[in-house]
């Protein structure tokens, strides 16, 4: 390692190889590639304030001179200063080319990147900028699994508006004006359509089943389809009921269907869903649209049927309605091929929000859309 050395003589030729011999020490020293704490402990080495080669040149040549040499010696000091300032900086920029070229950046660099000029320092020992993965809403990946379950048995997937008309809400579906089924679906309706006919008045569907009557009305039987979606009621929110909630609904149309189809197919589902050993429960209910409906239950898929908080005790969870399709459902499509003299089917339906809740312990149904990332993210 090159240490300042004492100058007796002050002559010219004397002056010149000291100075050579400092300028040959930096430039050895120089060509060791380096990390940025190398870097720094380099600079500090020629150019430290206290204790940095230059200073002690400056100390033991500069102020020791006699006074007819302190110019000349001052004059290449100053000179050597800038050369090894300006080239200790280059270093660091050099350095940096250095580390940015392994990391794929070789493009960017090129590219003028600002990295090249100096400007931007790229500080590869920081952590990296972490990109959170998204994830499906509980209620969206329910919905995808119930789907998913139907898909895998043929069945396809039918979407309908949100904004219906009483026609297809209601009527088509076999609630004839003024029946008291409807009061159980406390309904929206949209403000300004009093001078309509009552079938043509817009609503929010309160179900999925309109897009039975869509589906039906543009595919001649054989049907098999199951529309998930958004649905509304006026429900007074609390912690199981929001105005605004989900469905996955299904229809099965074609010569022969008979109630064994139905219990056959919504058994394979929930066992598909929620385990091999979950069991169902069949028992009589009224839907307007089917004869005979029937409520189904299966066993709390929590505790096996022993009973726990979950199934009240019970051991059973209500799940599904659901039921075979009503002939009179038929006549409001019986144009395009749905004589129910000929063909039969059945429907059912479950609510979305009600299975992400059971199945994520998610006690209020508020939390599904508030949209607040510290429950959402639990998902992930
Ligand atoms: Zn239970």
């Amino acid at each position: 390692m090159y240490q300042v050395p004492k100058l007796d003589d002050y002559s010219a030729g004397s002056l010149e190889k000291a100075f050579a011999e400092l300028r040959a020490a930096f430039d050895a020293e120089a060509q060791a590639p380096l990390d940025e704490a190398g870097w720094k402990a380099f600079r500090d080495r020629w150019l430290g304030r206290k204790s940095g080669i230059l200073t002690q040149v400056n100390e033991q040549w500069l102020k020791a001179a006699p006074a007819e040499a302190k110019r000349e010696v001052g004059r290449r000091l100053n000179e050597i200063k800038d050369e090894i300032s300006s080239r200790v900086n280059e270093l660091r920029s050099k350095r940096q080319d250095v580390v940015v070229m392994p990391i794929g950046s070789e493009a960017r660099a090129s590219a003028g990147s600002p990295s090249v000029s100096g400007t931007h320092q790229l500080d590869i020992t920081l952590p990296g900028i972490r990109r959170p993965l998204g994830a499906q809403h509980p209620i969206l990946r329910t919905m995808n699994e119930v789907v998913a379950v139907f898909r895998a048995m043929g069945y396809s997937i039918g979407e309908g508006p949100e904004i219906e008309s009483d026609y297809y809400n209601f009527e088509a579906l076999n609630f004839p004006p003024n029946h008291p089924a409807r009061d159980s679906q406390d309904t929206f309706f949209v403000a300004g359509e009093e001078a309509k006919p009552a079938r043509e008045r817009l609503l929010l569907r309160t179900h999925t089943s309109p897009v039975q009557i869509r589906t039906m009305e543009k595919q001649a039987p054989p049907v098999r389809i199951v529309i998930p979606g958004k649905c509304y009621r006026h429900d007074t929110p609390d912690a199981t009921h929001s105005p605004l909630f989900h469905q996955v609904e299904g229809l099965a149309v074609d010569t022969g269907i008979t109630f064994s189809d139905l219990k056959g197919t919504l058994d394979h589902a929930m066992k598909a869903l929620f385990g091999s050993s979950v069991k169902t429960r069949f028992f009589p209910s009224f839907f307007p649209f089917t004869e005979p409906s029937a409520d189904v239950a299966i066993t709390c898929f929590k505790c096996n049927g022993k009973g726990c908080r979950m199934c009240k005790m019970s051991g059973w969870i209500e799940l599904l309605g659901s039921g075979m399709v009503d002939p009179a459902v038929f006549g409001f499509v019986k144009k395009n091929g749905y004589d129910p003299e000929k063909i039969s089917g059945f429907a059912f339906g479950m609510g979305v929000d009600r299975i992400a809740m059971m199945k994520y312990e998610i006690d209020d149904i508020s939390l599904l859309f508030q949209g607040d990332v510290r429950f959402l993210e639990q998902f992930a």
